[in-house]
């Protein structure tokens, strides 16, 4: 999938269409002091339990495209619903 640098879409916050700055959401390392960090490392400590990575014996073939538009107007961000993709890049136009 490829997608412009800019798109005009509806800004919430502008309460019309603007052009909005597209960038793409990457995965962070997880911070040990976040909550949900805490609660994973107290719930996966010890014996057995739900919430230990499942292995699912193969590599999906699509991802989940996380993005963040960005309101050129307003300055404020948007993150639209992710969609599946095997290839994704930001293209220049
Ligand atoms: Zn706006």
């Amino acid at each position: 999938m490829k997608m412009p640098k800019q798109i005009k879409t509806y800004c919430p916050y502008c309460k019309k269409h603007t052009v909005h700055d597209v960038e793409r959401v990457r995965k962070r390392k997880a911070s040990e002091l976040r909550a949900g960090q805490r609660r994973f490392r107290r719930v996966t400590s010890g014996y057995g339990g739900f919430p230990r990575p499942r292995y699912e014996g193969r590599e999906k073939p699509t991802k989940r495209i996380a993005l963040r538009l960005k309101c050129t107007v307003c300055k404020k961000s948007i993150t639209p619903p992710t969609q599946r993709a095997k290839k994704f890049e930001i293209v220049e136009a």
